[in-house]
């Protein structure tokens, strides 16, 4: 195989997983083109979220085999769990992975790949040993909480956690193959409990046993970040980082009601002060849906309301469209999309103007960003700890793959108003002492 595409449609765990896919790929050197291109293989990568999610996915199947009339189609995801017969209906001759087969999927990529072109027999040991600068590690899979709009309980199958010892077991194996963070992710993962193990003690055992530098939690339900998870975020010494993602979904207290969310407005910004509180700096990201059913303009302006007196690090804006088999999608009251999309506008112009000051205040401060990949101008692009994005270049036109530094941010990209440009000051070695203790 030599030339590959991946379209991506999907979720965050999802999206780890194509990352991983695409590192492979890479790894395999094998070069990857937009899926428009001629390609020997292209995946697919499906979204069930909303019905029209699930339409987009079918059209980037039919999409990606007109382009590629001889290629490999591997196709997965959520709408594969949840309708494989409208997808194979798309492309009979697809090869469909639901979320349990994504092993299988990974086995059959390695097997496309040529001799000698693949990491296969060099240890090769699953998704966490692609990605070389975040290790993406799944604690939990499923959902019970059968919110109003989303389908994925039906997708994913009831909430259940992975053993506490195969989760530090994989940070392990992800710190050996040279990872320098860990971000954590799970449909739910603040259901996290392993024979009565709850998430903060998961991440007390994982400061206490391993080595790893840099925590992330990839996202978490409001009612799950307890004063006990906030006191271990707090007392690690820096290793778990200042970023919460809380879906926050709507600002009107009946609309969160008919969404089924266990929380309302000022529940949650209570929260986004409490968590502040315990860790000065933080970034906090929401998710919001717009044009939920009877979401009239009173609701929208105290969701938007809301989402302005929070100050949030970024927003990230979906707009509702009915999903067959959820409640929301027989409920009275649906949105026109005209007005949806007038308010998805407004969200969006919101999101951009909080990430942008968010980063801003970065500016004059020291940084510690973790490395991934460089820009086509040759910058180098990475993570701060509070997740802004900032460029660097590296000594000598050598690479920071991989490289913790710390970082002076200078100025704001004239590319991006929400990524920084930064100047190199040190970088720091994965031998470094990490934080002195882990927190009791
Ligand atoms: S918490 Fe709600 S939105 Fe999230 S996966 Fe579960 S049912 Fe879906």
């Amino acid at each position: 195989m030599r030339r590959a595409a991946i379209a991506n449609l999907g979720c965050k765990v999802n999206q780890a997983e194509m990352d991983a896919v695409e590192r492979l790929l890479r790894v395999g050197g094998v070069q990857l083109v937009d899926a428009r291109h001629t390609a020997d293989l292209v995946v697919v990568n499906t979204c069930t979220v909303t019905s029209m999610a699930d339409q987009k996915s079918r059209q980037a199947v039919r999409r990606a085999r007109r382009a590629n009339p001889d290629a490999q189609l591997f196709v997965t995801g959520c709408s594969v769990a949840i309708d494989p017969a409208s997808l194979a209906l798309a492309d009979p001759s697809a090869r469909l992975f639901d979320n349990e087969s994504k092993g299988r999927l990974l086995d059959e990529l390695v097997g496309l790949l040529e001799p000698g072109q693949g990491p296969v027999g060099d240890g090769f040991d699953g998704w966490a040993d692609i990605e070389r600068t975040r290790a993406f590690v799944k604690i939990q899979d499923g959902c019970s909480f059968h919110c109003t709009y989303c389908i994925i309980p039906r997708a994913r199958g009831p909430e259940r956690s992975v053993a506490a010892d195969a989760v530090l077991a994989e940070v392990e194996r992800s710190l050996a193959a040279g990872h320098r963070e860990v971000v954590l992710t799970g449909i739910n993962a603040g259901t996290y409990d392993d024979a009565g193990l709850p998430l903060p003690g998961l991440v007390r055992r994982m400061l206490a046993e391993t080595q790893v530098e840099r925590i992330r939690l990839s996202s978490i339900e409001p009612q799950h970040v307890t004063d006990e998870l906030l006191a271990v975020w707090a007392g690690s010494g820096g290793r778990c980082l200042p970023h919460f993602h809380v879906p926050l979904q709507s600002g009107d207290d009946t609309i969160l009601r008919r969404m089924g969310r266990r929380y309302d407005a000022a529940f949650y910004a209570d929260l986004v002060a409490r968590i502040r509180r315990a860790i000065p700096g933080v970034a906090v990201h929401a998710d919001m849906i717009v044009g939920f059913p009877g979401e009239d303009e009173a609701a929208w302006g105290r969701t938007m309301a809301l989402l302005r007196s929070l100050d949030l690090a970024g927003i990230h804006v979906f707009r509702y469209s009915a999903r067959p088999g959820t409640a929301a999608a027989r409920m009275v009251g649906q949105v026109d999309g005209r007005t949806k999309r007038r308010r998805a506008a407004e969200a969006l112009a919101l999101a951009a103007e909080a990430r942008a000051t968010f980063a801003a205040r970065h500016l004059g401060g020291e940084l510690r960003v973790l490395f991934e990949r460089p820009l086509p101008d040759g910058r180098w692009l990475g993570h701060a700890e509070s997740h802004v994005m900032v460029t660097a270049v590296a000594p000598d036109g050598g690479s920071l793959e991989n490289e913790i530094a710390l970082v002076r941010a200078d100025s704001v990209d004239p590319y991006a108003a929400d990524r920084l440009v930064g100047s190199l000051l040190a970088i720091q070695s994965p031998q470094e002492p990490l934080a002195e203790s882990a927190p009791k």
